[in-house]
């Protein structure tokens, strides 16, 4: 096994204007809502796709300033469809709003309630209200579903990991995909259990590779111009990750706290949580291969120990 870790390709690059439609790919254009974050980084990308009548991938967080930026972006045009890739409230607050404002049809993946949320029994962690139980869509949307528009095409990717109900839409005919959270191009997505499961992610990332894709549009930060080798670059990294556990518990090292320091040795304060959260999934996952083990049901103040 390499242990040396290997380097992710971030772009932290992006052209905009907070509130403006720009076209980005032919037929594509972008608004970025201005909900910036260090989970969000410049804010929640929301897309309109085709022209005249469109569909709006991720309406975006609950601000009536980017809500009037859709609208405006698409005045004289009809929305016909709103679609969601994951039930993040970053992603999908203005979903119901949007579409009483537009009369368009409402596609998402159907609302899943069980299992969702952060586990955070040490006391510091994220908060568990990120997920939205209200979305309940008019259309149901699962792997293989394509949605059809004027003068375009979308079909669903069901891509589990970062959340449950995750949904990649590759545009039809083109070499385009709407990544959502599961591929960006500025931070590797955040897996928190039992939200987030590993070996799920795992499996959504493999999923991608050999579609022939040119471009991953992702719900946060710039496009990601080569997603093939990015998707293969986070398959190794994560690998590596969990690498580097085994060798640390293996040596004696079980708890959270101790190994946060060494696997993100320079961790800003705001992400510690997240970041935690993300060892918590991998040592899961490690669990479940049988390669550590841990006596309760794995949280952010179990002990691990090797197998
Ligand atoms: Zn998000």
């Amino acid at each position: 096994m390499n242990r040396n870790k290997p380097e992710l390709p971030f772009h932290m690059e992006m052209i905009f204007t907070y509130g403006v439609a720009r076209e980005i790919w032919p037929g594509v254009r972008r608004v970025v809502a201005p909900n910036k974050g260090p989970l969000t980084q410049n804010g929640t990308n929301s897309y309109i796709i085709g022209q005249g009548e469109v569909a709006v991938i991720d309406p975006g967080p609950a601000d009536p300033s980017h809500l009037a930026a859709i609208l405006e972006a698409t005045r004289g045009e009809t929305i016909t469809h709103i679609l969601l890739t994951h039930t993040h409230k970053d992603h999908s607050s203005l979903f119901t709003e949007l579409a009483e404002a537009t009369g368009a049809e409402t596609c998402a993946h159907l609302p899943i309630h069980e299992n969702r949320g952060a586990r955070h029994q040490s006391g510091a962690a994220l908060k568990a209200d990120f997920v939205d139980f209200s979305i309940a869509p008019a259309r149901p949307i699962k792997e293989g579903d394509v949605i059809e528009g004027n003068g375009w095409a979308l079909s669903a990717i069901h891509t589990p990991g970062h959340a449950p109900d995750h949904i990649c839409y590759r545009l039809e005919g083109q070499p385009v995909l709407f990544s959502g959270d599961h591929v960006m191009a500025w931070n590797t997505s955040v897996i928190i259990p039992p939200e987030g499961n590993m070996a799920a992610y795992l499996r959504s990332l493999k999923k991608l590779t050999g579609g022939g894709y040119e471009r991953f549009m992702p719900g946060h930060g710039g496009q990601v111009r080569a997603p093939e080798r990015l998707v293969k670059a986070y398959l190794m990294h994560r690998k590596w990750r969990e690498s580097s556990l085994l060798d640390h518990v293996r040596s004696g090292i079980g708890t959270i706290p101790e190994l946060l320091p060494l696997m993100y040795p320079n961790v800003q304060p705001e992400v510690m949580p997240a970041a935690s959260l993300s060892i918590l999934a991998h040592l899961e996952h490690l669990c479940e291969q049988g390669l550590i083990d841990c006596k309760e049901l794995p949280a952010l103040n179990s002990n691990f120990k090797s197998n």
